[in-house]
């Protein structure tokens, strides 16, 4: 059975948070001064166990869902994440990828290959240590990302790269990011500096709009676009027209994409959201607890998303920007 929005949009990919907690600081993401020592995180037991998240999956399967992302918080600090992994690569017909700051990646590659995952997404936002220190904010290294990078990709797993673009704090190093990963086999892609949540104190400012940023590649290494590999692609796509490789950009802010938008989330405790902007969600824990059987739980999940109506960033104004969104660390990047 499909299920449809109020603007005709299918659900075909659902991110589901595992954990809120995160071992970085990114000042765009988590600040200090909200997520410091004080910032109670959601204890085990409100989390969803993996037989809860599998349960959703399983459901949003039946309404034509392709793709599932684990993210969070950082996934890869949620314990026993290859077993997750390995219960939804049995699903078929589903693309399962996993979203990381590779700091625990290298460890944890070849499990998470073994256990069915099909590809992974890193996000390094610099190549320069200073840069890449201050935007962690917890003095990570660079090379330990990188070294993630490589043994992700020598355990079998197709490599992504995402780098958030901040003006004044990281755009001095698209070129850099561009150049390191030409050749590579590893798709770069950048993403314009969202106004998620409400604490990074977002300013339509700080971003660098897509084309600025192609602009700026295309000088070095002149590109050429290339069609989307299907309808409601998030990244826009380009290739080096010397054969190089390939880049993407998610112009989220300047070039919005909701009506192609088919994408839910689950918050780690369980929370149904049908749009990263949103103020609030559906529980869908407490459905799964009350045990409630299947039927009423796909009834619950087909309600939800029949009823939708988000276009947030085709809406975004500095005055939306400063609305009490969830954060993103919470529902899902
Ligand atoms: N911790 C993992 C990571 O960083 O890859 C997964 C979760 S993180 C919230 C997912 C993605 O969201 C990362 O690529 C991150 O850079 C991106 N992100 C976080 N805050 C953002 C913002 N304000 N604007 C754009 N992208 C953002
Ligand atoms: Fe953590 Fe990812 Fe957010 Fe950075 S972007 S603070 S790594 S959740
Ligand atoms: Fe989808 Fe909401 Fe983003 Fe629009 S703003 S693309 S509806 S998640």
């Amino acid at each position: 059975m499909t299920v449809v929005d109020t603007l005709g949009r299918p659900v075909r990919d659902l991110r589901i948070s595992v954990t809120d907690r995160c071992n970085f600081r990114c000042t765009y993401c988590m600040p200090k001064s909200v997520f410091g020592r004080d910032y109670r995180f959601m204890p085990r037991r409100e989390l969803l166990t993996f037989e809860e998240i599998e349960r959703v999956a399983r459901t949003f399967v039946t309404f034509g869902l392709r793709k599932i992302r684990l993210t969070g918080g950082e996934p890869l600090l949620r314990a026993d994440i290859e077993v997750l992994v390995g219960m939804l690569a049995r699903i078929d017909g589903l693309e399962l990828t996993l979203t990381t700051n590779g700091a625990l990646l290298s460890r944890m590659a070849s499990a998470l290959r073994d256990a069915g995952l099909d590809r992974v997404t890193v996000s390094l936002d610099s190549l320069d240590e200073d840069t890449f220190r201050a935007m962690n904010d917890v003095d990570f290294p660079v090379a330990r990302v990188l070294e993630g990078i490589d043994d992700a990709a020598a355990a079998g797993l197709p490599v992504k790269v995402n780098a958030v673009v901040r003006r004044g704090v990281n755009d001095g190093g698209i070129v850099d990011l561009a150049r390191h990963f030409r050749g590579s086999g590893h798709t770069m892609r950048f993403i314009e500096y969202m106004d998620v949540g409400a604490t990074n104190g977002w300013r339509l400012d700080d971003v660098v709009p897509a084309a600025e940023i192609v602009r700026r590649i295309d000088e070095v290494f002149p590109l050429e676009p290339v069609e989307p590999a299907y309808t409601g692609e998030v990244a826009r796509r380009w290739r080096y027209r010397d054969g190089a490789g390939e880049i993407g950009v998610i112009a989220s802010v300047t070039q919005p994409f909701c009506g192609g938008c088919t994408r839910a989330r689950v918050s780690a405790e369980g929370k149904l959201y049908t749009c990263l902007f949103a103020v609030g969600g559906t529980d869908l824990r407490a459905l799964l607890r009350s045990g409630a059987g299947d039927g009423e739980l796909a009834a619950a999940i087909a309600a939800v998303w029949a009823v939708r109506t988000d276009r947030y960033s085709e809406r975004r104004t500095e005055a939306t920007a400063a609305l009490p969104k969830v954060e993103m660390s919470y529902i899902g990047g």
